[in-house]
């Protein structure tokens, strides 16, 4: 058995929860890693009769993605994904991210088709599942009507790849009553004529209720019949293992615009002409919408200026050449100087307001989450009717909102395709709150089917939350087909039970998430999932959503609070990198690694030594020098290998002992005295000092020295410096108060030196994000390394020969400081090619961290090297900008990891040329 089991407690409950308003604690955790594992895991449950419910990032919203049987994680393996036809075709697996699939299309001016919201987190697998979609692939460019061909495997462990041509013969032969009886419905089907009309109007909107029924009439062979209903399917047909998707153009030129209006009926009827001059995507904020978000900072005067009763619409056109963006530019214009808007359009070009814009409109369903009151889920429907009938269903749904009660809903949604979503915050604390939820959704059922015509799941898919619906929305007849495909293709029930069909009518009010009030971060986490592919200890132990997710479990089972809390101290609090890579990501700001802080502050006590240390940090800073001069003079006494192993071989007895390994640079030697005139003061942050210098003997403040000299500078160390820390070692270690003595006592001490007009370089980056975040106010000119380069040394010396290609790693520290796209142009300028992995985040390392638990490092890295591992052609060089980071990466990757002042000086290793 090559796949992974677990039936530990905290690994159970850690995935007891997805982004739904359901919880079910599975059996166990599967984690295959290959086809043929998911294969005999497939056999293995048709013999015991065990159900299984795949998962891949877990971020559904209807419950489709939990399961009290055995779930089967795909999130850590089916990661291949190639690029074929010059773009036009994407081969993918199921656990690559919506985002990596576009970020690999995207220097082919191409994209996949499915635009969910939540593309950067959700994965293929659930993608093609859910048959998602978001603001502009509309029905058109949905999974189902973009997926080339697919690999699917049966719950008997058929696996048909409809690309073949004898997929047909192969279903035939190895699922001989499988294919018979799709043939059946498919003619069954296809000669009655009302279900034929039936079921094509019910794909002229958007609709993920029930299964895909129109794939009988969309292919003739079972076997692509069957590839068609896996899409949208939930995990209830079989196993996706492969996807060809056709890909899309991925349009360049971009015209946006948010319109206000008086009212929702002026909004609504402004979107047909909007679709039809071509718009792309048409968002329609109600006024409980705008209001939401007045209060947010940089919100567009559109926003600001709504009243009671406005309604919004985001507006945006697209265009793949600067020609057809200018007359989409135009169109926009005059077809916006006719509407009745109440104040004047302004359409714009400027990625920057743009992106403004769309903060807003993506940041109206975090905004009401972020401010529900504690112990509240946040619910958010997705339905869809004829556009035509799109401000009459907004007009319905608000009078159901208050006939039923709820005060802080809000509607948006893609109007363009009469898609909408409401966001209620609902508590299930008692029967009258459960009946609550169910009187209003019976109600909104009512609206939408019988009222309208409408779909009650547009793009979340059936999940649990719709199974009681499906048969009044499509019809008992239609209804009956399903079960009957159901009972055939998965005859022992044992794929994903619950999810799109369900005899039980009260199956969406049963399993309810219970959402205890536990802390402040823990309080506003709405479980997106969002966080979790940024997060360093991913595929080592904890997510945040999941470190979040244990803390609530503590109180929704109070007898398990010892195993959880003890299986929390390592899995939570000791393998946190305590980097806040979450927080970059979380569409509600919370920074998972500030509560991992604060536990480690409650373990370790009143910090009495800490705040010492930090009074006296040349204690620390001599006593980090000797232990490296120490572990480099073993070394070179009795070999690196024997003292790797050795400090190994302890961590694996004593977890969190400190491990050594030879690509841990010496220390760095301090001069003292203090030179007269300087131009830019470098401040060498604590692994620069103790571990700065490379195998040459030149370290990073010489090479900055060095680089100051060409673009002549005159450079020198900030004296005193051992003195000095931005106080990470103290506060990831959850002494906040000692970190706040040593950066706040650093930044005077840098105040004074800077005097308001010398710059400071910090020279590493996490470093500069952290002191200035943990510090008030000072009077410094501080720069991190990157917008050192970026502005005292690449204007002034010139670039003698670039390199062909590097590869960047910016880490976590530059994510904070938003520097990312400044430290390629940098490597842009000193390279043809620049990659930076898509899979790269934070390293693990952590200052020290990752010595500590390498196991962190290795696991963080570990996609990140693949993807290195799998660039073709040769690497001239690879950079970072944190040298502990780079010591960390060049052990696990083998790769050379160096500063990104290296690069520059290597191609710059000429005299200034001014
Ligand atoms: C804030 C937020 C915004 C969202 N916005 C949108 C949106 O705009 N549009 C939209 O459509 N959705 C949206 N969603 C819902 C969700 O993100 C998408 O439907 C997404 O595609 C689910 O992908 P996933 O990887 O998380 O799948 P999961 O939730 O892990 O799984 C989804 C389903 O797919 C099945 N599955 C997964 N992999 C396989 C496989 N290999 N074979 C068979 N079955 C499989 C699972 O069993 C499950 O039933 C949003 C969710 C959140 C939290
Ligand atoms: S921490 Fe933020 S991103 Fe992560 S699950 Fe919670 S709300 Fe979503
Ligand atoms: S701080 Fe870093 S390691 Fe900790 S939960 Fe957030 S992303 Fe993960």
């Amino acid at each position: 058995m090559a796949y992974t089991i677990s039936e530990r407690l905290t690994d159970r409950l850690k995935f007891a929860h997805d982004a739904s308003l359901y919880r079910l604690v599975p059996r166990a955790v599967v984690q295959p890693r290959s086809a043929d594992d998911v294969r005999e895991l497939l056999l293995q449950c048709g013999r015991t009769g065990q159900h299984l419910t795949f998962r891949a990032a877990g971020t559904s919203l209807s419950g489709q993605a939990v399961t009290d049987g055995i779930l089967v994680d795909l999130s850590q393996h089916f990661k291949r994904c190639a690029v074929e036809d010059d773009g036009r075709l994407l081969r993918v697996e199921p656990g690559v991210r919506g985002g990596m699939a576009n970020a690999v299309l995207r220097s082919y001016g191409r994209k996949i088709g499915p635009d969910p919201a939540s593309i950067m987190a959700c994965m293929i697998g659930g993608i093609v599942a859910n048959n998602a979609s978001g603001m502009c692939c509309g029905t058109e460019q949905n999974s189902y009507h973009t997926i080339d061909s697919l690999t699917y495997m049966l719950a008997d462990g058929t696996r048909i790849r409809t690309a073949d041509p004898d997929a047909d013969a192969v279903l035939r032969k190895e699922a001989a009553t499988v294919h018979e009886g799709i043939a059946a419905l498919r003619d069954e089907i296809r000669t009655d004529t009302a279900m034929t009309d039936r079921i094509r109007s019910k794909y002229r909107i958007k609709n993920t209720v029930g299964y895909s029924l129109n794939a009988f009439l969309d292919e003739d062979e079972p076997a692509r019949i069957l590839g068609r209903l896996m899409v949208g399917s939930e995990g209830t047909l079989g196993f996706i293992e492969e996807v060809v998707f056709r890909t899309v153009a991925d349009p360049r030129h971009k015209i946006t615009s948010i319109l206000l209006f008086a009212d929702l009926d002026d909004a609504c009827a402004a979107i047909t002409p909007l679709r039809d001059a071509g718009a792309a995507a048409v968002e329609l904020m109600d006024d409980a919408s705008l209001f939401s978000i007045r209060r947010l900072a940089d919100v567009p005067d559109a926003v600001r200026g709504a009243e009671r009763g406005n309604a919004a619409l985001l507006v945006e056109f697209m265009a793949e050449t600067e020609s057809e963006a200018s007359t989409s530019m135009t169109t926009a214009r005059e077809l916006t100087a006719n509407l009745p808007l109440r104040r004047p359009a302004e359409w714009t070009t400027d990625p920057a307001i743009q992106a403004s814009y769309w903060k807003v409109r993506k940041g109206l369903m975090p905004s009401i989450g972020a401010m529900r009151p504690a112990g509240t889920t946040m619910i958010n429907e997705d339905i869809a009717v004829p556009p035509i009938h799109l401000a009459d269903l907004v007009r319905a749904v608000h009078a159901a909102f208050d006939r039923h009660g709820y005060r802080e809903a809000i509607i948006f949604g893609h109007a363009k395709d009469g898609n909408i979503h409401f966001v209620v915050n609902q508590r299930f604390e008692t029967a009258d709150d459960v009946n609550q939820y169910r009187r209003f959704m019976e109600d909104i059922a009512r609206i939408v089917v019988n009222d309208y015509g409408g779909s009650l799941k547009a793009e979340h898919g059936t999940g649990r939350n719709m199974t009681p619906f499906v048969e009044m929305e499509w019809g008992t007849q239609a209804y009956g087909l399903m079960w009957r495909l159901k009972k055939l293709v998965d005859p022992r029930h044992i794929l994903n039970p619950g999810v799109i069909l369900d005899t039980d009518a009260d199956a969406y009010v049963r399993n309810i998430k219970p959402v205890p009030s536990v802390d402040p971060e823990t309080d506003r986490c709405i479980e997106c999932g969002f966080c979790e592919h940024v997060c360093p200890s991913r595929e080592v132990t904890l997510t945040p959503r999941q470190r979040i997710v244990l803390r609530r479990e503590e109180v929704i089972e109070p007898a398990l609070r010892g195993p959880i809390r003890r299986a929390y101290r390592y899995d939570g609090i000791d393998t946190c990198a305590t980097d806040g890579m979450c927080a970059t990501v979380c569409p509600v700001g919370i920074d998972t690694g500030s509560m991992i802080k604060r536990l480690r502050g409650e373990r370790a006590g009143s910090g009495i030594t800490m705040r010492f240390l930090a009074r006296n940090f040349d204690i620390v800073d001599a006593a980090s020098r000797i232990a490296q001069t120490i572990a480099h003079g073993t070394a070179a006494a009795i070999g690196a290998d024997a003292v790797e192993s050795m400090t190994a071989a302890i961590n694996s007895d004593y977890r969190g002992f400190p491990t050594w390994h030879r690509h841990l640079g010496r220390p760095t030697p301090i001069g003292s005295g203090e030179p007269t005139t300087v131009d830019i003061w470098l401040m060498p942050a604590c692994g620069s000092r103790w571990m700065g210098t490379r195998e040459d003997r030149t370290s990073l403040v010489d090479l900055h020295i060095e680089l100051a000299r060409r673009a002549g500078l005159r450079a020198a160390v900030v004296p005193g410096c051992t003195t000095m820390c931005c106080g990470q070692v103290f506060s990831s270690r959850g002494h906040d108060d000692a970190a706040s003595i040593v950066a706040e006592r650093t930044m005077e001490r840098l105040s004074v030196l800077s005097d308001g007009r010398i710059p400071v370089v910090v020279d590493a980056s996490t470093c500069a994000a952290t002191i200035e975040g943990m510090t008030s106010e000072h009077d410094v000119d501080l720069l991190d390394p990157i917008r050192f380069l970026a502005t005292y040394i690449l204007p002034t010396i010139a670039i003698t020969e670039p390199l062909d290609r590097v590869v960047l790693h910016p880490g976590c520290g530059t994510a904070h400081l938003g520097a990312g796209g400044l430290m390629r142009s940098i490597a842009a300028r000193c390279a043809r090619n620049v990659v930076i992995p898509t899979s790269s985040t934070c390293c693990g390392m952590a200052g020290d961290r990752g010595l500590h638990y390498p196991e962190l490092v290795k696991s963080a890295i570990a996609e990140m090297s693949r993807e290195i591992d799998a660039i073709d052609g040769g690497i001239d060089g690879y950079y970072g900008v944190n040298v502990t980071c780079e010591a960390a990466l060049h052990h696990h990757t083998g790769r050379h990891f160096e500063p990104l002042a290296a690069l520059v000086e290597r191609v710059t290793r000429q005299e200034r040329n001014t």
